[in-house]
């Protein structure tokens, strides 16, 4: 790195890093300096990201595969859910790279560089990045690698632990990943299993689970042994072959804090964009990198972003506030919202995009009692 003042630095070139470079390419910032570094060395969150979508996106060449319908089993019963004008997709970090190189080669001042990031300092009219021992100055800094919030302060968090795996036998819908697979035992836990199929042979297969904030996270050797267990009860899959291991425990903030305001701004997780509710983020993160681009362009700084709306941060806290009192309830918020409802208006809900008539629609299929209770001592809660 021989220039040591750029228009902007993005530290950490994962999902958000990534995605800004790209609105930023494409949105006005062609010529100017933007530096974008990443440690080959740090241990990256995903490998893929799947979410569901129902509109073009700029990064679209990245998606390898569509699906059209979802499965759930929850409550006793399963059944196959077609997602209208949703589909659900799966971007891998290598394709999305690889695309994301080629919006950017174009600009002849972005620079793609290794190196571990140690500081950022915010100073008044100027950032400094301290990268490798080297401090770099920058118009503005978009922070995606540093630490998130502190297990003091989260929610809930979500623990999950998957396996790539290739099966001996067919055992997999290859057209049909499974959203939710409550047949794994609860003990007193909110937990379900997520497959994400490649073909018949070939899945991801991921137990996760909704840990309250005062309960201690199951360590990674139990998440696996659910995970085992569940292969061979619900699957009936004795032979496999692990070709990868994931392993995370997302901390869940409803009410994330401040993303900054001076010239240093946390972009994804960091900026406490994945959802509470869902522990989804891929969506959000892309319309936000949008919004920052934008912002950028139109005004000179980032900070003109759409504001969290109030109703959905509190929907999700009182969620995660029901699952505190009552891990039992998720399988059967999600049941009812799958049941009583088509799939379009529970995804545009997850992704906080219904108006408040459908929201109320939405929270009729919820048992009211528990939702109340924790409604009410939210609202308290806000008062004092
Ligand atoms: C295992 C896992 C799976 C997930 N799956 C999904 C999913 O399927 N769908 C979904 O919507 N959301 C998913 N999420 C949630 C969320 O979308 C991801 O965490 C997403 O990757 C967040 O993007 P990010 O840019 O904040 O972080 P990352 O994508 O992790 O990017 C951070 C980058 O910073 C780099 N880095 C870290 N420290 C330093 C340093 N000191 N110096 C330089 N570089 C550094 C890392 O190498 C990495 O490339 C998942 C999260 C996890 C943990």
């Amino acid at each position: 790195m021989n220039a040591s003042a750029f228009d902007a630095v993005i530290a950490g070139a994962g999902l958000s890093g990534l995605s800004l470079a790209a609105q930023l390419a494409t949105n006005g910032w062609h010529n100017r300096s933007v530096l974008v570094v990443d440690d080959a060395a740090a241990t990256p969150s995903a490998t893929l990201w799947a979410s569901w979508c129902d509109g073009p996106g700029l990064l679209d060449a990245a998606v390898s595969r569509r699906y059209r319908q979802v499965q759930i089993h929850a409550a006793g019963t399963s059944r196959v859910v077609p997602l209208g004008r949703y589909h659900y997709q799966v971007v891998r970090r290598s394709d999305l790279r690889h695309v994301v190189m080629g919006l950017v080669r174009t600009c002849p001042r972005f620079v793609l560089a290794d190196g571990h990031v140690e500081d950022i300092r915010d100073g008044g009219g100027a950032a400094e990045v301290v990268i490798d021992r080297q401090t770099i100055r920058a118009a503005w800094v978009f922070d995606s690698v540093r630490a998130g919030p502190s297990s003091v302060d989260v929610d809930a968090r979500l623990a999950f632990t998957g396996y790539d795996i290739r099966c001996g036998h067919p055992v997999f819908d290859a057209d049909t990943p499974v959203l939710f697979d409550f047949r794994t035992p609860q003990t007193g836990a909110a937990r379900f299993v997520y497959v994400l199929p490649q073909d018949s042979h070939h899945a991801l297969v991921e137990v996760t689970q909704f840990v309250p904030r005062h309960t201690v996270v199951p360590t990674e050797a139990a998440r696996r042994d659910a995970l085992d267990a569940y292969l061979g009860a619900a699957l009936h899959c004795q032979t496999y072959e692990i070709l990868r291991t994931e392993s995370a425990v997302l901390p869940l903030r409803a009410h994330p804090g401040r993303r900054g305001n001076g010239r240093v701004l946390a972009i994804g997780a960091r900026g406490g964009l994945v959802k509470a509710s869902t522990g989804y983020g891929y969506l959000r993160i892309q319309r936000d990198c949008e919004a920052i681009a934008i912002s950028l362009a139109r005004h000179g700084h980032p900070f003109d972003l759409p504001r969290p709306r109030l109703r959905h941060q509190l929907l999700d806290a009182v969620l995660l506030d029901v699952l505190d009192r009552d891990p039992a309830q998720l399988e059967l918020a999600f049941s009812r919202l799958f049941s009583a409802n088509p799939a379009e208006r529970v995804l545009r809900f997850l992704d906080e995009g219904t108006g408040v008539a459908d929201e109320l629609r939405l929270i009729r299929s919820f048992p009211p009692l528990p939702y109340l209770r924790a409604f009410a001592t939210r609202a308290v809660h806000r008062q004092r």
